[in-house]
């Protein structure tokens, strides 16, 4: 009753004020058709660990350099750029929860693509935000993403099985190496994933620090396999010591 109620408040409202699309501000939807179809595709080929774009099929430099990675695949579905990036900062910094399904679609055809067909998923899990972040932005978007992609692909959602324990500073403006320092041992996981395979659910994979930090505690706590899926990730090949800017 109370979200058939809800629903037609959102009806009346989109009536009163139509959505305009959050990328290019066009009317009629909040993320509109053009724009659903101008994200663009992670070009390939790509390193077949973390799934930067690059020449070849072999380890990029960074995995190689990586000895010990907790995670076994990380993909993202799309570049961080017009028009998925403007989506993507609405949902997580202009209070737009509704986006939410109409991005999470992209992980669901990304979860049927061939890359996925191998990988037997037990369980998907967020990424989670620290609490207080959690009550300031009202909703976790990573968590909104990940339920989207379970309810469609019929997948168990875990989105407690990760706490966030340290609200970390953002890492804008952090090298690649000072964003893994900064956000290791920010999570801890629940032990009910000991033996299985997860896959973690985030909007943006930057340097893949954050990814990584929760892949670690999910090997912790006695994860047998452990993927990432992001929405997006930038076209940049980060070196150690450069500030990054997103
Ligand atoms: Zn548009
Ligand atoms: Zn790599």
């Amino acid at each position: 009753m109370i979200s058939s109620l809800r629903r037609t408040a959102l009806t009346l409202a989109d009536l009163v004020f139509p959505p305009s699309c959050v990328a290019c501000g066009q009317p009629g939807a909040l993320f509109c058709d053009a724009c659903a179809q101008a994200v663009a595709p992670i070009p390939q080929p790509c390193c077949p660990r973390c799934g930067q774009p690059q020449a070849g099929a072999a380890l990029c430099a960074s995995c190689v350099s990586r000895v010990d990675d907790p995670i076994a695949m990380a993909r993202a579905v799309a570049l961080f750029a017009e028009p998925l990036r403007p989506a993507i900062h609405a949902l997580k910094y202009a209070n737009q929860p509704q986006l939410a399904p109409l991005l999470g679609r992209y992980l669901v055809a990304a979860l049927a693509s061939p890359a996925w067909q191998n990988q037997i998923i037990d369980v998907v899990i967020p990424v989670p935000l620290h609490a207080d972040r959690l009550a300031s932005r009202g909703y976790n978007q990573s968590a909104l993403l990940a339920r989207h992609l379970c309810h469609a692909l019929r997948l168990p959602l875990e989105p407690d099985w990760l706490v966030r324990h340290r609200d970390t500073r953002p890492q804008v403006g952090l090298t690649l190496e000072q964003r893994d320092v900064n956000v290791h041992d920010s999570f801890t996981a629940q032990l009910g994933m000991a033996g299985k395979r997860v896959l973690l659910i985030d909007d943006v994979y930057t340097t893949g620090a954050t990814l990584r930090a929760c892949a670690a505690a999910a090997r912790d706590a006695g994860a047998a396999a452990i993927y990432g899926l992001t929405l997006a990730r930038p076209l940049l090949q980060p070196h150690m010591h450069d500030p990054l800017t997103i």
